[in-house]
C-alpha cells in the first residue's frame, strides 16, 4: 500500500488524554519514534488501515468501538495482521486481556505502567520483528516447513497463517528441536525480555499455535511445569 510509511511510526488508540500525552512524550523521548494518535476505536482501526504503522498500542476501553474488536478486525485482515499491537488494560480486565492475546495481541501493558516499561516493550517487539538472530535455512519437521527467508510455514504443503509471535515460537522450537525449552527462556527470546511479563502468555500462545498447525499440533509437547519441546518424528 503506502511504501512510503515510515517504518518506525506507533500508533496509540486511547481515548484517555493523558495516557495519549506520556505516551508521545517518552516515545519521542526514546528517540526515532513518529507518533500517531486516534481517540477512539473506529477512529484507530480506521488509521491502522491508511497508516500501516510499524506498532500499534491499542486501549481496551475505548468509545465506539471496543479494543478487542479493533484488535480482532486488524488481526484477520491480510493487509494489517503482521502490525504488532500491545494492548493497554486496567487490572480488573484480567480476562480481556487474556481474550487480547486469543484475538492476536502480541502484548499487554496494565494500567499503570511505567514509561519505561512501555518503551523497553516496543523497543523489544520492533526488534524482533526485523527477525534479528533468525536462521535463514528452510526446516522440516514432519508434515511442517518454515521458511524463514520468507517468514512462511506450511503443513503438509499447506500455508498457515501465524502472528509474528506465533513464527518467533515455532521456529525457537525448530532450531532447537528434541530439546525442552523453559518458558522463561521462550519468553526471553520470542518477546526479547525477562520477567515483564508472566509465562501463561506462553502458553496463551502455544494453544494457538497448536491450533494452527492442526494435525501437526502434537509436535508440541508439554512439560509440565517446565516448558515446551518440539518432537522429532
Ligand atoms: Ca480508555
Amino acid at each position: 500500500m503506502n511504501s512510503t510509511t515510515p517504518s518506525n511510526k506507533i500508533l496509540i488508540v486511547e481515548d484517555e488524554q493523558d495516557v495519549v500525552d506520556m505516551l508521545t512524550l517518552n516515545l519521542k523521548k526514546a528517540g526515532g519514534f513518529v507518533v500517531s494518535t486516534a481517540a477512539d476505536g473506529a477512529a484507530g482501526l480506521k488509521k491502522a488501515r491508511e497508516e500501516l504503522p510499524a506498532l500499534i498500542i491499542l486501549d481496551l476501553m475505548l468509545p465506539k468501538m471496543p479494543g478487542l474488536e479493533v484488535c480482532k478486525v486488524l488481526k484477520n485482515d491480510g493487509a494489517t495482521r503482521h502490525i504488532p499491537i500491545i494492548m493497554l488494560t486496567a487490572k480488573a480486565e484480567e480476562v480481556d486481556r487474556i481474550v487480547g492475546l486469543e484475538f492476536g495481541a502480541d502484548d499487554y501493558v496494565t494500567k499503570p505502567f511505567s514509561p519505561r516499561e512501555i518503551v523497553l516493550r516496543i523497543k523489544a517487539i520492533m526488534r524482533r520483528g526485523k527477525g534479528e538472530g533468525a536462521p535463514d535455512e528452510k526446516m522440516t519437521l514432519g508434515p511442517i516447513t518454515v521458511d524463514p527467508a520468507r517468514h512462511h510455514v506450511t503443513v503438509d504443503g499447506k500455508a498457515v497463517r501465524l502472528t509474528t509471535v506465533e513464527y518467533k515460537l515455532l521456529s525457537m522450537l525448530m532450531l532447537r528441536r528434541g530439546r525442552v525449552q523453559s518458558r522463561d527462556r521462550l519468553l526471553n527470546e520470542v518477546w526479547g525480555y525477562e520477567s515483564l511479563i508472566d509465562t501463561r502468555t506462553v502458553d496463551t500462545h502455544v494453544r494457538r499455535l497448536r491450533k494452527k498447525l492442526g494435525k501437526a499440533a502434537d509436535a508440541i509437547e508439554t512439560v509440565r511445569g517446565f516448558g515446551y519441546r518440539l518432537l522429532e518424528s
